[in-house]
């Protein structure tokens, strides 16, 4: 672990994460239930980490995208409730049984899959079904002339005997969007699945403990669709214009250090394919960050990091492992010092803008390489290296 120290580092913040889940909480009110997203190791954060907090702060769900996402937090001390949003495949049905975990049911052949997994394992599996409203990727179609046998399909699985029907939810393509049409975009989404809820839940005779449906978007643009429970990912994190709103504060901030500094002459390229020659009379600085570290090589020679003395100009092509930053003038700056990549002088949001793409891509892409250190109070309390060692 030493050995990591100090190349390039995320420091997660952890009061910054109890400050989110409480504000949120706070928003959502008491009668409402919280499940944290925490699928792709939490967003890049540390899916054991994340989950261990929200549990220890009272939250009522979990989401993860896989089986192994979910065995990891059942492997780490996670007992809440975790739902699975993805695939699973039905050779798996038993763990899933076995480990209390809750799997999405997304249409009329995975239901009668995983009721015959379960027939035969010999118990019930905890289900949420999910509802297709306009998302168009996983879920029962249940739009215009769909609705009748998307309601037929729906409370068929409910009345299988290897599945226990516990929730139902739908998911939000344009919730995120700010202009009128994404908004009523939702609104239709959400009037399309509380139609279905009411249609399922009267054939059925039963009614569905779990209701959800709202995401970062909807949680904090669209109160009216909080239902039981609310969904978000993002929003806890602190990142995005929804964060902003809301006044969350970003957990990740990612350093990284100078390694070493070289005086050249003008007209000196550097890096790979001479996109950058010297101007001037250029020191040079090199850091331990590249493209297998997560930075974007798309970002090669037009980005700033920060440091001591202001921002730095990136030079060159982005390598696997290495940058080069122009510290011309930025006396403070030596071999050692730390430089910001993105954190409390450089939101990842702007980031994000510059590379084109949504925070959300930028912390996934943090890499395992990339050890991740948890700040409580302002001390470290807990560092992770995600490298087989
Ligand atoms: C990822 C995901 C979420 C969380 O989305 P955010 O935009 O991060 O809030 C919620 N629901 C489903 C089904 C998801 O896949």
């Amino acid at each position: 672990m030493k050995s990591t120290l100090k190349r390039t580092w995320a420091e997660i913040d952890l009061d910054a994460l109890d400050y989110n889940y409480q504000t949120i909480r706070s928003h959502i009110g008491a009668k409402t239930k919280f499940l944290g997203v925490v699928k792709a190791d939490a967003y890049g954060h540390g899916s054991v980490q994340i989950a261990s907090r929200l549990q220890e702060l009272g939250a009522d769900y979990l989401a993860v995208s896989s089986i192994d996402e979910a065995m990891e937090l059942r492997f780490n001390g996670i007992t809440m409730p975790i739902l699975i949003l993805g695939h699973t495949p039905k050779e798996q049905v038993d763990r899933l049984i076995c480990f209390n975990i809750t799997q999405a049911v997304t249409c009329k052949a995975k239901a009668d899959e995983y009721n015959a997994e379960a027939l035969k394992y010999g118990g019930t599996l905890k289900v949420h079904i999910k509802v297709d409203t306009g998302m168009s990727r996983l879920g029962y179609l249940c739009n215009d002339e769909h609705f009748d046998s998307g309601i037929e399909g729906i409370v068929e699985a409910c009345q299988l005997p290897g599945l226990q029907a516990e929730g139902i939810f739908t998911h939000f393509a344009m919730a995120d969007e700010e202009d009128s049409m994404s908004q009523a975009y939702t609104q239709k989404q959400f009037a399309l699945f509380q139609n279905v809820i009411h249609a399922v839940e009267t054939k059925w005779g039963q009614t569905f403990s779990l209701h959800h449906c709202a995401n970062t978007g909807a949680t904090v643009d669209h109160p009216e669709t909080y239902l039981d429970m609310v969904r978000p990912g993002l929003l806890l994190y602190g990142y995005g214009t929804h964060a902003k709103k809301w006044h969350l504060q970003p957990l990740m901030s990612l350093k990284t250090v100078v390694s070493t500094i070289k005086v050249y002459d003008p007209g000196t390229h550097v890096s790979y394919g001479g996109i950058y020659t010297t101007n001037k009379k250029t020191r040079m600085g090199v850091i331990p960050y590249g493209y297998a570290d997560g930075f974007l090589r798309s970002l090669s020679n037009r980005c700033q990091l920060m440091s001591v003395d202001g921002p730095v100009q990136q030079c060159g092509r982005i390598c696997m492992d290495m940058a080069m930053i122009d510290l011309t003038d930025k006396w403070n700056v030596k071999v050692g010092s730390e430089i910001e990549i993105f954190g409390p002088h450089r939101s990842l949001d702007d980031w994000a803008a510059l590379a084109g793409t949504i925070p959300y891509e930028i912390v996934c892409a943090v890499s395992k390489r990339v050890p991740r250190f948890y700040l409580q109070s302002g001390k470290i309390i807990s560092k992770e290296l995600l490298l087989r060692m």
